[in-house]
Order: C-alpha cells, then structure tokens, then sequence
C-alpha cells in the first residue's frame, strides 16, 4: 500500500474509532447513570419504608388505650426495630420511657399536634426522636435504618441529611471527589413526617471506563478500515485490469487490422502477376500460333494462385504457434531461374537489371522453397522499390535489356543502369543468397529498425515485409541482415544451413 493511501486508511480508522469510541462511552455513563439512579431508588425506598414504619409503630402506639410500660415495651420491639434506640411518652403530662426524656419534647408535642402528624426532633447527626401528635416519642439511630450488607452492591456513598452535617450511610468509593465522570442523586425520604434528603455520590473513575469495548471496537474499526480499504483497492485493481483488458482489446484490434493490411500488401505480388498472365493468355487465346504462351502464361498463373495459397498459410503459421516448415534441399539455380522468369518482365518495364550469380552450383541450402522464394520475391520488390524512386540519369529505356529468363552479367560499373543483383555462396557451412542494389541505400537512422514490424519509410508501405522475412527465415534456422553498399546500394542477404551432403 502506498504511504498515502496508508496515512489516509489510519485517518478514517481515527474518526471511525473516535465516533464509535463517544457513542459507546456516553453508552455506557447512560447505562451506568441508569444503573446508579435505580439503586439510588431502591435504597430511597428502603430507607422510606423504614420511616414509614416508625409512622406505623407511633400510630399504633397512640391508639392503644392501655399502653404497656415503654420499658417493657422496648425490649420487645428492639429485635425487629435495630434502628430504635428508647420510647417514651407523656402519660399525664410526665415523661414515661426506656430511656430519658428528650429535651424539647414538649415544643415538639405541640408542633406535632398543629401538624396532625409525627415531627422529627434532631437528636445529633445520627439519631433522632420522632415524636407524635399523642406524645408517643421514638428515639431511632439513623445508621442502623438499613445494613450496609442489604443496599444495592451499584451504591457507593451514600448520605442522610438528619440534622446539620449530613450522615454518612454508605462509603465504598473512598476517593470519589478523584477524577473521573460523577453521578450524583438526590431524593427525601417518602415519609412525611421523615423527609431526610438522600445523597448518592459515585464517579466513574477511570477504572470503571468501558476499556474492553473500546479495545474490541478498536479492533473491529481497524479490521473493518482494512476491509473497506482492500475491498477499494482490489476494486481499483479489477477497475484497471478491465481498462488494460480493454486497451488490449484494442490494440489487438488494431494489431488484427494491420495484420490484414499486411496480408493484402503480401498477396498483392502473386495476384499482380496472376492478372498481368491472364491478361496476356487473353490477348494470346486468338491465336493458334502462341498456344504454348498461353498455356504457359496460366501455367504461370496456377503456380502465382498457389503461392497466394501458400503465403495465408504462411501467415497463418506466423500468427500461430511455430510449426516447422516443411525443409529440403534447394536448388539455387532453378530458385533463381523461377524468380527472374517471374520478375523479370516487370523489372525491365521499370528499366531494372536483374543477374544472378551462383559462386557454387553444387551447393543446397536446406530451407522451406515457398518460404525462400517468399523472402527473395520481398527483397527483390524492395530493392526495384528503391530503385524506382531514386532518380538515375540517364534514365534507362524500360524493358531495353532483360529477355525473360537470361541471367544477366553482374553489374560493372555503370551508374546510369538500375540493377539488382541476384548472389548465392557458400559461406563455412551455410549457404548465402544477397540480394544488392545500386539504389540510394538505407538510410542510417532505418538500418537497425529495418526488420521492426510495421517499420517503413516508403508512403505505400506497410513494413511487415522485411519483419515477415525475418521471420520466415528464422523459422528456417536462417538468419537475414541488411547493410549498405559502397558507394551507394543496400543489400540484404540470407543464410541458410547447407544440406548435409550438398557440395
Ligand atoms: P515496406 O516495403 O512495406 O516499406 P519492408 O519491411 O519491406 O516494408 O521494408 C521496410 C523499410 O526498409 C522500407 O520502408 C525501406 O525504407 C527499407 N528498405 C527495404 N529494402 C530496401 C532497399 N533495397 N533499399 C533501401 N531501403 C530499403
């Protein structure tokens, strides 16, 4: 992965895990809040039933019109009650109780009486009397409402406002003013005539911060980034594989059209001289006297349809895996005399010398026949090619010299003559056709692209001549090259292996 897409890949995996990290943190202060208020409740709860029930003991008490002895009475109560510290009332005006008579009682009585309900009188922080409108009076010790044990185990400190400074219930969470998240509640006692405010305090210290979810939801944002990400990337990656799909696609459309110019521009030779010996039969059909021409110029035109045919099949071997052509031992000769019965009539209209000349006429070079006779046809069009379009002076009379079928003399040095000169020999242990011209020679910054499909300088062209001759020679383990001559001309020549036995 790139630095970029990396640093882009932990950003979105940074906001992922800050987003889900708030939510599943304010998740869970709302759980823990709701936790915290409901056992903030019940402990209210429990501590009103409580008040309740010293409300419930003080009426019960007043409607007894024979009341048992307070000290009699206490004993009894003491086991059910643990919170109850002494009872006592004002029979005839006179205290009557476990313990002493709580001073202000009678301030209270009196306030009890106009209220029509029990009223607390503070006794300290803990204890309290609380005292009914019949003087009925009980002194309870606050921190012996509830035991610890039985609050809610999600309370952590907890306190009662019974006189000035507040009673300390409940203390499990020793530094809760530390830091931390802090829950408070406040709620009184639901008993009139107690309505004691209950505090709950608790923080959320960092211990009780959800850090599991935040590690696995650290795991799950990291894993899900890296999901996102690859599922991005191999959609990129498909993304461009179908483009370069695609581009090749057409380039090998393009390809296939090149390909079919190349075909057209290979068969235009074989149906070019098919046309011109059918013509020539034609002109000739009338009369009895150039019966052989005739039948010799279609016998020219079936060997031409036949090396049409050769030729697909040729290129149909190129664009297919290599199948080695089918290779005997040639004869240069007739080679050479097939090709300048061929050619020659075509070269001499254009004023074009062709010769040949075998330095040894014993030698066989081993090779495919349609193949070679391709490769010298195509070197011998290139080099008429050049030669046609460089400018010679004087310019030669068409057709002036070249009876079809005499080999010509090689060249001297004659300037004004276009020539193409036809060689064979043995070179160690292979066999050499070269093919020169005396034409303006290749330029030099074309040499090394010569055999490069679809290289051409001519505006005709399609460049897949010399590249298709390279390569049938190849196939043939032959090899082709090209060079200038001096002082001007090209010429190209083809090796081939001489056939074992051949002189
Ligand atoms: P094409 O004939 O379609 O241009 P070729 O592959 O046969 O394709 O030839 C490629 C190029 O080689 C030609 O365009 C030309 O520039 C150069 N070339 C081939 N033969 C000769 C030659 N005898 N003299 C000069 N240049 C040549």
């Amino acid at each position: 992965m790139n630095p970029l897409l990396r640093h882009r890949a932990l950003f979105y995996w940074l906001v992922l895990f800050l987003v889900g990290a708030l939510w599943i943190g304010r998740q869970n202060y709302v759980d823990q809040y709701d936790r915290f208020f409901q056992d903030t409740s019940i402990a209210q709860r429990m501590l009103s039933q409580k008040a309740v029930q010293h409300e419930a003991v003080l009426a019960t008490l007043s409607a007894l019109s024979h009341p048992p002895a307070p000290e009699r009475l206490f004993p009894s109560l003491q086991p059910a009650m643990p919170q109850l510290q002494g009872l006592g009332y004002l029979p005839g005006g006179a205290w009557a109780g476990s313990t002493d008579e709580p001073p202000g009682l009678a301030t209270a009585v009196a306030q009890a009486r106009s209220l029509g309900r029990p009223v607390v009188l503070p006794r300290d922080a803990a204890r309290y009397w609380l005292v009914a409108p019949s003087s009925w009076s009980l002194l309870v010790d606050a921190r012996d409402l509830v035991a610890p044990a039985d609050l809610p185990a999600g309370l952590a400190n907890l306190t009662l406002a019974i006189g000035q400074a507040p009673l300390t219930l409940l203390a499990r969470q020793p530094d809760a003013t530390g830091p931390g998240w802090p829950l408070a509640l406040s709620k009184p006692l639901g008993a009139a005539s107690q309505p004691f405010m209950l505090h709950s305090l608790r923080t959320l210290t960092p211990a009780s911060w959800p850090w599991l979810p935040w590690l696995l939801w650290g795991l799950t944002s990291a894993l899900l980034v890296a999901g996102v990400t690859a599922t991005r990337r191999s959609r990129a990656d498909a993304r461009r594989q179908q483009e370069q799909a695609r581009l090749a696609a057409m380039a090998r459309l393009s390809t296939l059209g090149e390909m079919a110019a190349g075909i057209a521009h290979e068969l235009n030779q074989p149906l070019t001289a098919i046309l011109a010996q059918t013509r020539a039969a034609q002109r000739l059909l009338d009369d009895e006297d150039e019966r052989p021409a005739v039948r010799h110029a279609l016998l020219a035109s079936a060997e031409q349809a036949k090396r049409a045919a050769d030729i697909i099949s040729r290129m149909r071997a190129l664009v297919q895996p290599r199948v080695p052509g089918r290779r005997e031992a040639l004869d240069p000769d007739a080679l050479a005399a097939s090709l300048q019965f061929l050619r020659e009539p075509e070269l001499a209209r254009q004023g074009i010398r062709l010769t040949w000349r075998n330095a040894n006429p014993g030698a066989r070079p081993l090779g495919d026949r349609v193949a070679l006779e391709q490769i010298l046809h195509n070197l011998v069009q290139n080099a008429a090619d050049a030669l046609v379009a460089a400018p010679i002076s004087p310019p030669a009379p068409p057709g002036a010299n070249a009876p079809p079928g005499t080999p010509l003399p090689l060249r001297a040095d004659a300037p004004s003559q276009r020539e193409i000169s036809l060689d064979g020999c043995v070179q160690g242990d292979a066999y050499v056709f070269s093919v020169s011209d005396n034409g303006p020679g290749i330029p030099a910054d074309a040499l090394p692209r010569l055999f490069t499909p679809f290289y051409t300088t001519r505006e005709q062209g399609m460049g897949l001549g010399l590249a298709l001759c390279e390569t049938l020679a190849g196939a043939m383990d032959g090899r082709l090259a090209a060079r200038n001559l001096q002082p001007s001309g090209a010429c190209f020549t083809v090796t081939l292996p001489l056939a074992k036995g051949a002189a």
